[in-house]
């Protein structure tokens, strides 16, 4: 079996997160899935997206992590990405990034509160923020940890990943995804810009309040789920 296409796709979106802006030097990464062969594809660890080629993007199993094709090094963060995969089963994209306004709740240690309609058209709630490593989690598969504390979070407080496509790991970064890479890295824009958008509503107000439940529930409830009306039928 050929990952050819796969491998486009996955190579395709992580030069779109460069274009992007959210990526400084090479802190980003972007991977794909296919479900039914059971393989993820993923950025090699270290190269600059300027130079990344589609064959250069590596294919490991889903299941045991195994490198399936590729001969360069999968980016460090692939345990993460394997983790989030193996438990969020409905996913096909995950990118990660260090963006900045994003990142800056993060290291804040706060949550970012749904202050508007651009926000509730994406994340039903709150972006979470998942709880801190422990130094044993840190010492020893940092990575895997990471995505295993992300999986905690959403099981402990019953988010599904479909109504909350990102998540904020503390002193650390951001995650994201979706249905496809497209979609994980529209997440991950979208992440970005409510965080910008989140840290100027409290400077201006600090006591400011969350979106009225009402209007959280009609604008995402317009674009996801049975009742969905926003945009083209597809
Ligand atoms: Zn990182």
């Amino acid at each position: 079996m050929s990952f050819e296409e796969l491998k486009e796709e996955v190579w395709l979106a992580n030069k779109e997160l460069a274009k992007s802006g959210l990526v400084v030097l090479t802190w980003g990464n972007v991977s794909g899935v296919d479900r039914e062969a059971g393989v993820m594809a993923i950025k090699p660890s270290g190269v600059d997206y300027d130079e990344l080629r589609p064959e250069d993007v590596v294919v490991l199993s889903i299941d045991e992590g195994e490198i399936i094709e590729g001969s360069l090094r999968p980016s460090s963060d692939t345990p993460s990405h394997l983790v989030l995969y193996q438990e969020f089963r409905s996913i096909g994209g995950v990118v990660h990034t260090h963006s900045t306004y994003a990142t800056s709740w993060a290291q804040a240690g706060r949550e970012i509160p749904c202050f508007g309609t651009t926000h509730a058209d994406y994340f039903y709630g709150s972006v979470p923020l998942t709880r801190q490593l422990t130094p044993e989690e840190i010492k020893s598969e940092y990575e895997r940890n990471t995505g295993k504390v992300i999986v905690e979070h959403f099981s402990k407080s019953g988010l599904a990943t479909d109504e909350v496509p990102g998540v904020l790991v503390p002193n650390h970064g951001v995650f994201s995804w979706g249905d496809d890479t497209m979609a994980a890295l529209e997440a991950s824009i979208v992440l970005e810009e409510v965080a910008k958008m989140g840290l100027y509503t409290i400077l201006l107000n600090p006591q400011v309040g969350s979106i009225p439940q009402a209007l959280l529930d009609k604008h995402f409830f317009r674009k996801h789920g049975s009742g969905a009306y926003y945009g083209q039928e597809r």
